[in-house]
C-alpha cells in the first residue's frame, strides 16, 4: 500500500509498504479515507523527535473498518469512524479516571519509537490498537471533512477553552491562530465570552479568526499586550490561551491576563524547559493549565455538536491533496502558505 514516510529531516516520501494487519484480538484495521497534517507533523519534519526515522506518519485520520480482530465489541467493518491521535484502553488506573492521555497503553499515531512506535495514517490503510476506545464512530450526516478534527485539533482546542475556565461575559485573548488557535476560538465561542482577541503574524489566519468573531491583532504590526490592555480597560483578558508552543507566547498569554486570571496552554512545547516568568505568575495569583488534550473524553460530544452546526472546524481546511502529492503538502504547510491541508488515498 501507498503511505507517507519520515525519512530524515526535511524529508518526507510517498512510498510503498506492506499492508498492516490485525496483531492483537482488540485491534481494528481501517481503510482510510481521509488524513489531515498536523503541526504537531512540523515538529516531525523539522527532525525535533528522535526515533521517527521510517515511521509512517500521520496521527488525524478518518477511514472505515476494513476488518476487527475478536475481542472488538464496538465496531464492525463497514462502519465508518474517526480515530483520536492516540490510543488508550479504557480500563486502566487514569482510563478509569478519565485521564485517557495519562493511559497507561497509550500510543501516539506515526510519531515514532518514543510514543509507542504505531504507524501513522497518512497511508492507505492503519492498524488501530485498542478500537473501541480509540475509535469514535460518525453519525451517517456528518462527511468525513467535518468529522476528522474531533480526533485532534478540535478537542485540543476546545481541551484549552474549557479548562481556561471561560464564562458568559469573558474576555479571552488566544495566543496563535494556526490550526489549534482557531479551534480554541471556535471552541471558546461556546462558553459565551464578550470578546475574544487572538495574536498572530499571519493576516491569512487572522482573517479566518476574524470570520470566527474574534477581533485580530497583528504583533508584526501592534504591541499586543499593550494593545490588550488598552482594549480592556488597563487590566488585561480574564482568560488566555496559548496555542503556539513557544515560551515567548506562554510569556504573552501571562502578561496579558488580569490578575486572578486564567492561562489554558496547549501548543506542543518547542523546548523541554526554559525561562518562566515565576514571580509575575505569582504575583498575579495565576491559574495556569497545560498539558495535551485528553482526546477520548470529547470526541463524542464534539461530534454531537459539528452535527448540531455550532462547530464548523472544516471551515479552516485550505488545501484539498492526495496521499501522493504529500511531499509537496508538507512544503507547502511548513512554509505557512496553507492553514490546513487533508490528503487523501
Ligand atoms: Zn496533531
Ligand atoms: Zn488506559
Amino acid at each position: 500500500m501507498k503511505a507517507l514516510k519520515y525519512e530524515g529531516e526535511a524529508n518526507v516520501k510517498v512510498v510503498d509498504v506492506p499492508k498492516p494487519s490485525i496483531k492483537d484480538p482488540t485491534d481494528a484495521l481501517l481503510r482510510v479515507t481521509l488524513s489531515a497534517v498536523c503541526g504537531s507533523d512540523l515538529h516531525i519534519y523539522h527532525g525535533r523527535i528522535p526515533g521517527c526515522e521510517g515511521s509512517v506518519l500521520g496521527h488525524e485520520f478518518v477511514g472505515i473498518i476494513e476488518d476487527a480482530g475478536s475481542e472488538v465489541r464496538r465496531f464492525r467493518p463497514g462502519d465508518r469512524v474517526v480515530s483520536s491521535f492516540f490510543s488508550s484502553c479504557g480500563h486502566c488506573y487514569y482510563c478509569r479516571r478519565g485521564w485517557f492521555n495519562q493511559c497507561a497503553s497509550k500510543a501516539t499515531f506515526g510519531y515514532g519509537v518514543h510514543f509507542g512506535a504505531l504507524a501513522g495514517g497518512q497511508a492507505e490503510f492503519v492498524a488501530v490498537p485498542l478500537a473501541d476506545h480509540t475509535l469514535e464512530p460518525i453519525p451517517s450526516d456528518l462527511s468525513d471533512e467535518q468529522a476528522i478534527f474531533v480526533g485532534d485539533i478540535l478537542a485540543t482546542g476546545f481541551f484549552a477553552a474549557e479548562r481556561a475556565e471561560i464564562e458568559a461575559g469573558d474576555t479571552v485573548a488566544v495566543i496563535g491562530a494556526g490550526p489549534v488557535g482557531l479551534m480554541s476560538i471556535m471552541s471558546a465561542q461556546l462558553f459565551g465570552p464578550a470578546r475574544i482577541f487572538v495574536v498572530d503574524m499571519v493576516d491569512s489566519r487572522l482573517e479566518l479568526a476574524q470570520g470566527m468573531g474574534a477581533i485580530p491583532i497583528n504583533a508584526a504590526q501592534t504591541e499586543p499586550v499593550e494593545a490588550i490592555k488598552i482594549a480592556t480597560g488597563g487590566f488585561g483578558t480574564d482568560r488566555s490561551i496559548e496555542a503556539v508552543g513557544l515560551l515567548s507566547a506562554i510569556e504573552t498569554a501571562i502578561n496579558c491576563v488580569r490578575g486572578g486570571g486564567t492561562i489554558s496552554t496547549v501548543g506542543v512545547p518547542n523546548h523541554t524547559s526554559g525561562e518562566f516568568p515565576y514571580l509575575l505568575a505569582w504575583s498575579k495569583a495565576l491559574t495556569f493549565r497545560s498539558g495535551w488534550c485528553n482526546v477520548q473524553a470529547y470526541m463524542r460530544r464534539l461530534l454531537d455538536l459539528i452535527a448540531a452546526g455550532r462547530l464548523k472546524p472544516d471551515a479552516i481546511i485550505s488545501h484539498r491533496m492526495k496521499l501522493d502529492d504529500g511531499e509537496d503538502a508538507y512544503r507547502i504547510f511548513n512554509a505557512r502558505e496553507a492553514t490546513k491541508i487533508v490528503l487523501t488515498p
